[in-house]
């Protein structure tokens, strides 16, 4: 079985809607056969971005709040996210967890609410340095993949996991290869032991510095289901670069 390939572009507070427009203009000849192209964009542009040319691209939204409504000011529901036209949203991202308070507990109510509102989650993992350099790593990662997720089991919905070491986001520090794909076969473990075999479907997502440097080297395994691209997703050359390389890779 051939598991879903992605390319997800995470622009997180950066760009104008003149200037995400360009960039997504000037990826969207790109058709890859297999892999999916996702831009994950701050949410006043969900609105705009289904008048982009996206081309075969999709679209999503970088968090949510887990209700359609309510007395949550500043907070953005999954259901309008929905009706803008996104389809996948980031749930768990390391800098929601450490700067804005998302709460394992969120974070299941979180995938519970993008379920129902149609909207695929990729759920971010990763370890802090400390946590590596400790060699606790596995524990830090398995413990967030089971207190948000354990109690979903059987998923009632589609799911993505995005690896992503804290100490490699925005850092230009990169997982070795061998460093991720270890880490991809032990959530694949870890999530068989929830549900067998789900492991096996789940698409797992790498994070962390990836660039056109070291894109064949990553997309090369086949644990590892394609990129969550934060620095090289804002330039149009080096993510058709990434999207270019994982598509002859699997070709
Ligand atoms: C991210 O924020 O998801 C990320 C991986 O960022 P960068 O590629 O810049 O390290």
């Amino acid at each position: 079985m051939m598991r879903k390939k992605y390319m997800a572009g995470n622009w997180k507070m950066n760009l104008l809607p003149n200037q995400a427009e360009s960039l997504v203009n000037d990826l969207s000849n790109l058709a890859p056969l297999h892999t999916q192209i996702i831009y994950f964009m701050p949410s006043p542009m969900l609105g705009m971005a289904t008048q982009w040319n996206l081309g075969s691209a999709s679209f999503g939204a970088q968090n949510i709040h887990h209700l359609n409504s309510g007395a949550y000011t500043g907070e953005v529901s999954p259901e309008l996210v929905r009706s803008l036209g996104a389809t996948f949203t980031l749930l768990g991202h390391s800098e929601r967890r450490s700067m804005f308070g998302d709460t394992v507990t969120w974070l299941t109510q979180k995938v519970q609410a993008a379920w129902k509102n149609d909207l695929t989650p990729i759920f971010c993992v990763g370890e802090s340095l400390e946590e590596r350099e400790s060699e606790t790593h596995f524990q830090s990662v398995q413990d967030q993949i089971t207190d948000s997720l354990a109690s979903l089991i059987p998923f009632s919905g589609p799911l993505i996991i995005a690896y992503e070491p804290v100490w490699a986001i925005g850092t230009g520090k990169t997982a070795s290869s061998e460093q991720a794909v270890e880490m991809h076969q032990f959530i694949r473990s870890v999530l068989n032991q929830l549900q067998p075999e789900l492991g096996h479907h789940i698409s797992i997502l790498y994070g962390g510095s990836v660039s056109p440097s070291n894109a064949a080297d990553l997309f090369s395994h086949n644990d590892i289901d394609g990129g969550l691209v934060g620095g090289a997703s804002l330039k149009s050359n080096d993510f058709k670069i990434l999207v270019e390389t994982q598509n002859q890779l699997l070709s």
